[in-house]
């Protein structure tokens, strides 16, 4: 396994992968100053947005990866953002509409994966639906004709239907 990181970002010294504690990852190791670099997970949110039939909201990406499948909005939060809020402000950027927040459906995490996905179910409370440069296409779903085979993402699927398990166990 490469190192991410070729050099030190304190001295420039040449990073090497050690074993610094047994049952840890191998973490980059400066050679010259002995710098440690931590490598953090990733926290994205994505929001799951219905309207008053139950129907659901899911974007085309047109990027990768995933190009061409369906998601439902959302994208990176960024350091110091509260997560809520991102999440309000993915749904408005990737689908052009305005939200409210009312639950959270999971926290979604894989081994090896640097991603952890939190998950929201919202409702709309605004806005027009509407596709940013980063789809292709954004529609809404019945949860009968949600497109399973063409979900870009294992937390696509599983946010799906937990939220859709969750809806069913109110009624
Ligand atoms: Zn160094």
């Amino acid at each position: 396994m490469d190192t991410p990181y070729r050099f030190c970002p304190a001295c420039a010294g040449t990073m090497e992968l050690r074993l610094l504690k047994t049952g840890e990852p191998m973490r980059p190791v400066c050679t010259s100053c002995g710098q440690v670099i931590y490598l953090d997970p990733k926290v994205a949110v994505g929001t799951i947005v219905a309207d008053e039939d139950g129907r659901v909201v899911l974007v085309r990406r047109a990027i990768e990866p995933g190009y061409g499948l369906w998601v439902f909005p959302g994208g990176y939060v960024d350091r110091g953002e509260e997560v809520t809020a991102a999440a309000i402000r993915e749904a408005k950027e990737e689908s052009g509409l305005d939200i409210r927040l009312d639950s959270l459906v999971n926290i979604y995490s894989y081994p090896g994966r640097p991603l952890v996905v939190i998950v929201y179910a919202a409702t709309r409370t605004g806005g027009e639906l509407r596709v940013d440069d980063e789809s292709l296409e954004a529609r809404w779903f019945a949860p009968a004709e949600i497109p399973w085979q063409q979900l870009a993402f294992q937390s696509t699927r599983e946010g799906l239907s937990q939220y859709l398990e969750g809806f069913r166990l109110q009624k």
